[in-house]
């Protein structure tokens, strides 16, 4: 398997693994646009046991148990935590340093994607995540 490997802006924080992604996707969400300023966000999924993310990570917990992480430098949004799902950490797709190894697999919340979005893809596209509402 290929390792995975990524990092912040400033290069403070690197994150690495050599497991298959759990899922990749891109999240529409209103609270996932907000918290990383993007009009769309990718997500690809790591196994807790096998990520390692080394250097001067923050958390805030963007809603009840959730915990979103960021470099503490210069504030790169880095990862999404849940108690929903707490065995695996949803790194930001675009902090990858490669981002060929980003291959989404569907499209969450498209129903509150941006109004003027336009994408001609053939992904599936789910007006949630399954079971749930806060992702
Ligand atoms: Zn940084
Ligand atoms: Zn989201």
């Amino acid at each position: 398997m290929t390792e995975k490997t990524g990092r912040c802006l400033c290069g403070a924080v690197t994150w690495r693994t050599g497991d298959a992604p759990n899922w990749a996707g891109i999240c529409h969400c209103h609270s996932c646009r907000k918290a990383n300023a993007a009009s769309m966000v990718g997500y690809i999924a790591f196994a807790n046991t096998g990520l390692k993310i080394t250097g001067p990570v923050a958390t805030f917990e963007s809603s009840s148990g959730t915990e979103r992480g960021f470099c503490a430098h210069c504030h790169t949004p880095l990862f999404y935590r849940s108690q929903r799902w707490p065995d695996e950490t949803h790194m930001m797709a675009a902090t990858l340093d490669d981002p060929a190894q980003f291959q989404p697999k569907a499209h969450f919340h498209w129903a509150e994607r941006e109004p003027w979005l336009i994408l001609d893809d053939d992904l599936p596209k789910y007006d949630a995540t399954a079971g749930d509402n806060d992702a």
